[in-house]
């Protein structure tokens, strides 16, 4: 087996938690392989990356995977030269490495580039720097300190920087981060058709994104400035010392017991998060090695709402103070501390209360004021929802990096209480900017009166930033404009609001999503299974809610499905710009995965409505 090394991702894994590291290097489960939203992630920075490699033409891309030793000669081999630009050079000193996104060496110059789909703000940071200040990477009153976002990706390239420095002595190296600049535009529509993801099989027979190549032409590229390269020498220089301490002592633990690892690490209500806490019947768990008999109890503390916020009753974070009494069962937690800093019960503290005090009873918490909410509901009932979107490279002209694409909403109209909802909905299936069509269809669906009900402040936020974005994609409609406002200021009712205020199912377990409460009401609520399936005519299975009753679709010999936002993202991009956009049947079948994800959206809310009326008498 080949020895262990610490690469860049080791070190940065380790820099969040010591005992992370150990249970990377012995194959731990890490719940991050299956979260949808990093694979999202993931394809947008290959795209940014490869449009960064892009602006080097005379680029030589090396492969690797045949042993870090051997990729680390075939680099030095091609260093050997005075100008040279590699792409994913790989450095080795002792046993830390990393692959490098670009390397320009010209003579005694090496220019080390770290390319990071984060969004950055390139007129903001030249403003700062012309006003003497350090940049947007850094905060605006001396001593400019590295704001705290940006430290994990500058520690990063100081990694490579110090492994550079040894693998190359004596030249000048000059960092810089690679970021995408959303103070640009795009020249071009369709920017994602310019790359080519590319997918490798890995020996187990699992297709894995392995990079993204441009394949667009040279003029296109022209039009595509959408990265800045950011000088990054000070930050590095702050950090150096850090690092390099931090990287000696990691990598001389990379063959240790846990114990070791475990050292100096702190469980706390960070651990509630944490990619090596899977599943439960999954007896090879790194949080249940952390915490050993503190991981059983049931319900478990960390379960609670917001308790990263709460304190001990020595003033200790609470996580830390109940794992000193050698307790971590919810049931445990002491209603002392559960108060603000000036000792009174704020909103949180009380909803915190009330989830330990009725998960105790085993009882439904439904507030006095629940009844008058639901009374003051104007009719018609609207209940929408929506879809969207937001990619580092954007879809159309014009557009900033990260920009909104609104794309699709759904919406179930109640004409008055306890009748049947009439469903309609809009799904953009043409290559243009979508977003005044989006609000255009949706006026009709809605009109301009009754009450527009939704399950965050999601829509309400989406419909404000559209607002501005009419005007400067030229489109001058007031009329739409002030619709939208109205909207916005008088009409739109939250129910997640209740949900987090007035309402409190134990099997809530302290969320408070849509899909938490139907699933939590579902399996109990008769009612609401019969109402399901006369409005659906579908049959409504007791032990499976309706979002994990949907079946998957094939679509191209792959078994697809939409659970949850990303999901839904990353449809509306297969069915636009993927590989079955020119096939009008493929197509369709995206378009209906995405149409019964959202309509089944609004249809829980009006269920979870209907379900509350009851509670409270009214049904
Ligand atoms: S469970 Fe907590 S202590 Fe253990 S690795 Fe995860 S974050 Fe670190």
């Amino acid at each position: 087996m080949a020895p262990r090394t610490l690469s860049k991702s080791d070190f940065k894994l380790a820099r969040s938690c010591d005992a992370k590291l150990f249970f990377r290097e012995n194959g731990y489960p890490d719940n991050r392989d299956m979260n949808p939203y990093l694979a999202l992630l993931a394809e947008g920075g290959y795209m940014v990356e490869a449009l960064a490699k892009a602006k080097y033409a005379d680029g030589v891309q090396l492969e690797y995977g045949r042993g870090v030793a051997d990729d680390y000669q075939r680099t030095i081999d091609k260093l050997g030269r005075d100008h040279v630009t590699l792409f994913e050079a790989t450095l080795l000193v002792g046993r830390q490495q990393a692959r490098v996104d670009i390397l320009e060496k010209k003579g005694n110059i090496v220019r080390l580039l770290e390319v990071k789909s984060k969004s950055f703000d390139g007129a903001e940071h030249i403003l700062s720097l012309s006003a003497g200040r350090a940049g947007a990477l850094r905060a605006v009153k001396k001593p400019f300190k590295i704001f705290a976002k940006w430290e994990e990706m500058l520690e990063d390239i100081t990694f490579q920087v110090l492994l550079l420095e040894k693998v190359l002595p004596g030249v000048i190296i000059k960092p810089f981060l690679v970021l995408v600049d959303t103070s640009k535009t795009a020249g071009l529509d369709n920017i994602p058709s310019l790359f080519e993801l590319v997918r490798r099989t890995s020996a187990d027979g699992t297709s894995r994104l392995a990079t993204a190549r441009y394949i667009g032409s040279p003029e296109q590229l022209t039009a595509l400035d959408l990265v800045t390269e950011v000088d990054v020498s000070e930050e590095v220089a702050m950090l150096r010392d850090d690092v390099e301490e931090a990287a000696a002592k990691f990598e001389s633990r990379l063959d240790e017991p846990l114990s070791v690892h475990s050292v100096d690490i702190e469980r706390g209500s960070k651990c509630g998060s944490c990619e090596f806490k899977v599943g439960e019947d999954i007896e090879k768990s790194g949080f249940k090695e952390c915490w050993g008999p503190l991981a059983e109890p049931k319900p478990h503390m960390l379960e609670l709402f917001s308790i990263g916020k709460c304190k001990g009753l020595d003033g200790s974070p609470l996580v830390d103070w109940m794992l000193r009494q050698q307790k971590a069962s919810l049931l445990d937690i002491p209603e002392d501390c559960l108060v603000t800093k000036d000792g009174s019960i704020g909103a949180n503290a009380e909803r915190q209360r009330r989830q330990i005090e009725y998960t105790r009873r085993g009882e439904v918490f439904v507030s006095t004021d629940l009844r008058g909410n639901i009374e003051a509901l104007g009719e018609p009932m609207y209940f929408i929802d929506f879809e969207t979107s937001r990619l580092a490279l954007p879809y159309h002209h014009g557009m900033r990096p990260y920009g909104l694409v609104a794309f699709q909403w759904s919406c179930h109209k109640v004409a008055s209480h306890g009748q049947q909802p009439t469903h309609a909905e809009w799904l953009n299936k043409t290559d243009v900017w979508p977003n005044r069509l989006f609000v255009e269809s949706l006026r009709e669906a809605i009109g301009d009166s009754g009450s527009v009900l939704t399950w965050s402040h999601f829509e309400g936020t989406t419909i404000k930033q559209i607002m501005p974005e009419l005007l400067r994609f030229g489109h001058d409609v007031p009329n739409l404009q002030a619709w939208m406002t109205d909207v916005v200021a008088n009409r739109i009712v939250d129910l997640h609001d209740w949900a987090l205020h007035d309402y409190y199912n134990p099997g809530m377990r302290g969320r408070t999503g849509i899909k938490v409460v139907l699933d939590a009401l579902w399996k109990s609520d008769a009612v609401m299974r019969k109402q399901f399936e006369a409005w659906t005519g579908m049959v409504a299975d007791e032990s499976r809610d309706p979002y994990a009753s949907l079946p998957p679709v094939e679509i191209s010999g792959v078994l697809q499905d939409v659970h949850e936002g990303t999901g839904a993202m990353r449809a509306y991009q297969e069915m636009m710009y993927g590989a079955d956009k020119h096939d009008p049947e493929k197509k369709e079948m995206w378009a209906g995965l995405l149409q019964r994800y959202c309509e089944l959206d609004t249809l829980s809310m009006v269920l979870i409505l209907e379900h509350w009326r009851r509670s409270v008498g009214l049904a």
